[in-house]
Formats: C-alpha cells, structure tokens, sequence
C-alpha cells in the first residue's frame, strides 16, 4: 500500500472535467454520492483497503467507455476498472482515486456459438450465468472459481482466476479465443476471434489477461467452451492427518482416472464452512483434512472403475474413509462446503485476511505445508489452510489475533504472507496463483523479481498506457 503515498501525479476532476465524463457516458451512468459510491471503495479484500475516489461510471457500451478514456487522457485521470469486486487482492481497489468503472451494466450473454464452441459475453456477465446459458446448450464453460456465483467474466480475465477445474481444463487464459478491448488513449481493439490458432504478430491479447485492468478496459470478450463431460462422481475422503492427505494428491493425480477437481481442506476450513453453513461433513470430529474428489468417465462402469481407484488410493495413503456423493443434493452439500470457507471465516472473524494464494511445484506441496505450520507459530498466527490442491495452489487463510487492532493486523497478515511467498519462490513457486497481486501484494512482487524483470514489466506498461492512468499502482510503479 506503499504506492499511494506518492501521489499527485495526476489531474483533479473540477466541475469541467466531470462534465466531460457526463458527456462522455451519459449522465445518468454518473455516480458521485458517497452513498452511491462508498462500496465501491473496497473489494473482498476488506473495507480497511478502501480508498477514497472521486466519480464511479457504469457505461453502457464500448464507445462511451472509449469516449471516457480520451477524456481521462486529456486530464490524466486515473481510472481503475471493476469487475463485481469480488477480488482477494485489492487489484481492483482506486488507490490513486480518479474514476471507478464498473461494468456491471454491460452483462449480456450476446452469443452461444455450438458450430464453433464458442460464446460471446459483455464484461460484466456473473461467470456462473455463463456456466448455465452453456449447459443449457450442452456446452460446459470451464472457468470455476470459488466466486462462481458472485464474480464477473472481465474480473475472471482480469485476474486469469483459476479455481477448481483447473487440473482438467486449465485456468481462465486457456478459456479466451478473443476480446475487444478499450485503450487508455480510447481506441478501441479487435483481438483475436473464434479460433483456436494465430501467430499473426505479437500476442497483444495474452498480455490482456491476469494484468489486473493495467493495459486496457475488456468491452467484450469470446471464449472457449468444452463438451459437456460425460459421467461424474463427487468424493469426500477424510484423513486423520495432513500427511496422508498430501501423499494421495499426487497418487490421485498420476493414477490415470479423469480428475475435474482435486481440492483439500483442513480441519479449520471444514468446521468454519460447514458451522457457516449449518451443516456438517462426514467424520467432521477426527478428520484432520478433507480431499474433495471430481471424477469423469464414458459410462457408469468406467465411473465406476475410476471412483474405486482414486477411492483405494486414499485409503492405502491412510484415508479412514472415502464418501461418495450419492445424488446431487449429497454432491452440493460437498462443495457448497468448499466454496464457503472464506465466508464462513469471515462470519466467525470479520478481520480474517483471505489473501494467501501462494503456489509451488506440486512435489514441494509436503515441503510448504510444514514451512506453513512453523511460520504459523513463529508469527502466532492461525490459519485455516484449503485450496487447488493438485495445482500446487495453497490458500492459508489467517485469523486476526484476537488481541491485534485491525489497522495492525492489515499489515501484519501481509507481512506474514510475504514471508510465506518467499518460501513459496525458494520452492520454485509464486507469491500468487489467482488471486493476484493487486495493492495487497505489490511490495512482495516487487521483492520477488529481479530488475531486468521488472524493467520489462515498465516498458510493458508504458507502451500500452504512457501515462499511467489504468489502474495505477498496480504491477508497476508509478513514475
Ligand atoms: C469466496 C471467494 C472465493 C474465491 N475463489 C477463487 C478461486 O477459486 N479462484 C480464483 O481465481 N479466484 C477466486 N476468488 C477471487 C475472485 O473472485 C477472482 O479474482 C475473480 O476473478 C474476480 O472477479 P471480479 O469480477 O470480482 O473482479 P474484481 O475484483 O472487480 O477485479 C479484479 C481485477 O480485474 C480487473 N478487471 C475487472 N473487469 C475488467 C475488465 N472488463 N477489463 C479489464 N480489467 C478488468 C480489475 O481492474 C481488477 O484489477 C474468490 C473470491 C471469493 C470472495
């Protein structure tokens, strides 16, 4: 949070100037009342990262948010771009103030394309609704976050969000065929299409993606979507200790059965989810982690097969039992568990700090989980530990000591986690899997890179936004 100290690099928005972004989006897309605007201050990281900021737009369309920009150019106005702010990291946080753009007026679902797998959304579609219109047309769009129901396609491409599919189907970037996308100087760009191929020129579109709204405002984006697959099982198998759960990942995972999903919760995680939720997994009291197993196979044998497999590997790696959902009731029960936890966190602590996302090779997943335990007591802090298991992606999720003031704890957990993501990157890992890097996590990227590295990232960014007015402070400095 550093970056915001050193301010005053950009214009001030006087009566003039918000004229001009009236008249650039239609005043009635032109919010200035802090009733209207405050919650727009903050994401999911927590209202003690909200910054003030001036004026919040919600356009309508491609050409007014084009309009905006040549007025942000002309002032130099910082404009920061807003997904359903449901992020984990502050990247969509105004730290600079200037404009908030929110694209929650542009959620159209504009095409669902079976002849070329392919459907066309508006920024500001909830990825779950994507989910539905597909299945609907026997497609599956595979990007699965945790936020599912909550978060936007342009976050999701924003953040390239990974989450539970991720195994099978890769994460967000492998899902876009194409975008239009809004620069900061307002000309509008075509990249890519509904194709699976191009090395036509530099891939400008690729560097749209996980850049957190830092190179250009997404106005429409084409995605990619799979066959719906065949037949899938859920399974629960509870381990008495984290060992046994860490050694059946990576049985799990080269076992040759069609894994969709592969997540693990520890006992914390479980009991805040399932209290949350009023509910309560099976052997909840003596199970100290939880794999949540997605399979999918041809037929019913083959499901068969596959569940008796991965469910045998468990078991020879210590599982003291392996469920297997029965019906879709017992399989919602199972992951509405998993998709839970941060809130129930947040229910039982509303300071708990939900930004961990470190990553590493999957053979160092034993490694870090024990580095997490000791760091754990080094710095008295306690966390409930889930995540994308088979991804190497971990979410040590921290509970605020109670004796902690907030204000102290919003700098304490990240000065914890920075010291987790050090680890993370001694193991050949990153300080963030999906979460990205935001304002929360800048100081620990900037930490982790080498300067050549990050010269790159400048130039990068000043060849798409010379005057640094998209979201700045995020991935780079502000010069
Ligand atoms: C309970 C919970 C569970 C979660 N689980 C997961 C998970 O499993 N996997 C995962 O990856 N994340 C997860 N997240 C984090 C979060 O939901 C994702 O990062 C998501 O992709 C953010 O989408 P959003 O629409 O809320 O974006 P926002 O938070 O609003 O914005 C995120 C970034 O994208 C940029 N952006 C938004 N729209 C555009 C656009 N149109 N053009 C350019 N840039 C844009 C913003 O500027 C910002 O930098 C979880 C969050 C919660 C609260």
């Amino acid at each position: 949070m550093k970056e915001a100290e050193k301010s005053n690099k950009f214009g001030v928005i006087t009566p003039e100037v918000l004229n001009e972004i009236k008249d650039a989006v239609s005043a009635k897309n032109v919010y200035t009342d802090e009733a209207d605007i405050e919650s727009y201050s903050y994401d999911y990281t927590g209202k003690i990262f909200a910054q003030r900021f001036d004026v919040l737009v919600k356009p309508g369309n491609a050409g007014q948010i084009s309009a905006l920009m040549k007025a942000a150019t002309k002032h130099r106005i910082p404009v920061t771009t807003r997904g359903a702010g449901s992020g984990l990291a502050g990247a969509a946080i105004p730290i600079y103030g200037g404009i908030v753009l929110s694209m929650e007026k542009m959620n159209r679902i504009l095409e669902i394309d079976p002849v070329n797998r392919a459907a066309v959304v508006e920024p500001g579609v909830v990825t779950n609704d994507l989910c539905r219109a597909a299945a609907a047309k026997g497609l599956l769009y595979a990007g699965y976050p945790m936020s599912t129901e909550l978060s936007f396609i342009g976050g999701n491409i924003g953040t390239n969000a990974g989450g539970g599919k991720v195994i099978r189907y890769g994460n967000t970037r492998r899902h876009v065929l194409g975008m239009d996308v809004v620069t900061a100087s307002g000309d509008l760009l075509h990249l890519g299409g509904k194709y699976r191929k191009d090395t036509w020129g530099y891939p400008i579109m690729q560097l749209m993606i996980g850049t957190e709204g830092t190179l250009g405002i997404i106005t429409k984006a084409i995605l990619n979507l799979e066959p719906l697959p065949g037949k899938t099982v859920n399974l629960l198998a509870a381990f008495p200790d984290l060992d046994s759960m860490v050694v059946s990942v990576a049985g799990v995972v080269k076992s040759g059965a069609k894994i969709i999903s592969c997540e693990f919760l520890d006992r914390l995680s479980a009991e805040l989810a399932a209290k949350y939720l009023s509910t309560e997994l099976p052997y909840q009291e003596k199970t100290e982690a939880y794999l949540l197993i997605q399979l999918e196979a041809d037929s019913d044998e083959q499901l068969e097969a596959a569940y008796e497999k991965v469910g045998g590997i468990c078991v020879e790696m210590g599982a003291m039992e392996v469920f297997i959902a029965e019906s879709r009731t017992d399989s919602n029960a199972m992951w509405q568990v998993r998709q839970n936890i941060a809130e129930g966190a947040r229910a039982e602590d509303p300071h708990a700090s939900i930004s961990g996302d470190i990553v590493v090779p999957l053979s160092e997943v034993p490694r870090i989980m024990k580095i997490i335990a000791a760091k754990c007591k080094a710095w008295n802090v306690v966390t409930a530990n889930h995540g994308h298991i088979a991804d190497g992606n971990l979410h040590p999720l921290a509970l605020k000591p109670k004796d902690m003031t907030p204000e102290r704890w919003a700098v304490y957990s990240e000065e914890f986690y920075a010291d987790l993501i050090q680890e993370a990157v001694k193991l050949g890992g990153v300080g963030s899997g999906e979460h990205g890097v935001g304002c929360v996590k800048l100081d620990a990227l900037f930490a982790s890179k080498s300067p050549a590295e990050l010269g790159i990232h400048s130039g990068v960014k000043a060849a798409f936004d010379p005057l640094g007015i998209l979201n700045p402070g995020k991935l780079t400095a502000v010069k």
